[in-house]
């Protein structure tokens, strides 16, 4: 089975696109979201640019503020406070990543907890391992989206998740562990990757290298999620070896339109979830 990511972040899009219809029926109100862009980074322009489209579409009011690359770490924090205050923001997000003389850690620790949509913040990376309610980072959780649509059921599952990125690896690990799975987080230092990922029943791959996963590293029943992105001549490619496994196991993403539609969509969810839960 092919997973369709697309497919399913499609779906996801029009329950958004319904909801927020109906609550601004009800309310006179919708979700906003603010995207802090710093420099001229260009995969970062498209990012953000499908990120405002995307949110346009469901009706969520989107604002890119640009900036240029020297601008001072103060003026974004100074900004990200003011939009901390703003009634009328639900989400904020800041581009990653930033030039080198901003620092990252403090700006993901400015934004508030509450309007954190990347989920990146450390009050919601600790409510997300203690098991509490908290915004979880888009990627991982529009990777369990698709795993679910597969397996219901993932209690007793081993899960190995290549990659230990505070984006991607660590949160992964922390929904596999509250589904009940029995979890392996593997990465660069790990010994024998293969016979670690010969334990998956569900592999996660976020690694960033092409083409790493091969057919004889993955049992036959697996379901296989493909996050890494990475460009190889003029195509893009994953990280697993889709040719090799596609029609070898139980499910698979393709990159592209596996994991990367799933990411917008679950920060649209994230910034609907502000919304409701401080706005309304
Ligand atoms: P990252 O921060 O660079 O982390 C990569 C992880 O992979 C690290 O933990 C690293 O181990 C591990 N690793 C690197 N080479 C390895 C190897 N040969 N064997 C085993 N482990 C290895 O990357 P990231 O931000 O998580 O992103 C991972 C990939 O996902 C990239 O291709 C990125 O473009 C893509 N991505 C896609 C989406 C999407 O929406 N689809 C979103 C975000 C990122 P160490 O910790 O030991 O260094």
């Amino acid at each position: 089975m092919i997973i369709d990511g697309k497919k399913e972040a499609e779906i996801i899009r029009n329950e958004i696109k319904k909801e927020i219809s109906d609550l601004k029926s009800k309310t006179s109100k919708i979700p906003s979201l603010t995207v802090i862009l710093i420099g001229d980074y260009v995969p970062s322009q498209i990012y953000v640019k499908n990120k405002e489209k995307s949110a346009q579409e469901v009706g969520i009011k989107s604002k890119i503020l640009k900036y240029q690359k020297k601008i001072s770490e103060k003026e974004i924090l100074a900004k990200i406070n003011e939009l901390n205050k703003d009634k009328d923001t639900s989400g904020i997000l800041v581009q990653l990543p930033l030039p080198e003389h901003i620092n990252k850690e403090k700006i993901i620790n400015a934004i508030h907890p509450k309007k954190d949509v990347d989920g990146f913040n450390p009050v919601n990376v600790g409510n997300l391992s203690s098991g509490y309610k908290s915004i979880v980072p888009c990627t991982p959780l529009g990777c369990l989206l698709l795993i679910k649509k597969v397996e219901k059921n993932l209690s007793g599952k081993h899960a190995v998740i290549i990659g230990r990125s505070n984006l991607n690896g660590k949160p992964m690990a922390q929904l596999l562990l509250k589904e009940n799975c029995t979890v392996t987080i593997v990465h660069s230092k790990t010994k024998n990757l293969q016979n670690e990922c010969l334990k998956a029943d569900i592999l996660v791959a976020a690694v960033g290298v092409p083409n790493l996963v091969k057919k004889n590293w993955v049992k036959d029943d697996a379901i296989v999620i493909d996050v890494g992105i990475n460009k190889v001549g003029k195509e893009i490619v994953g990280d697993v070896n889709f040719d090799e496994l596609k029609d070898k196991i139980k499910a698979i993403t393709p990159v592209p339109g596996g994991v990367g539609p799933m990411t917008i969509a679950c920060l649209l969810k994230n910034t609907l979830e502000c919304f409701k839960a401080h706005q309304l």
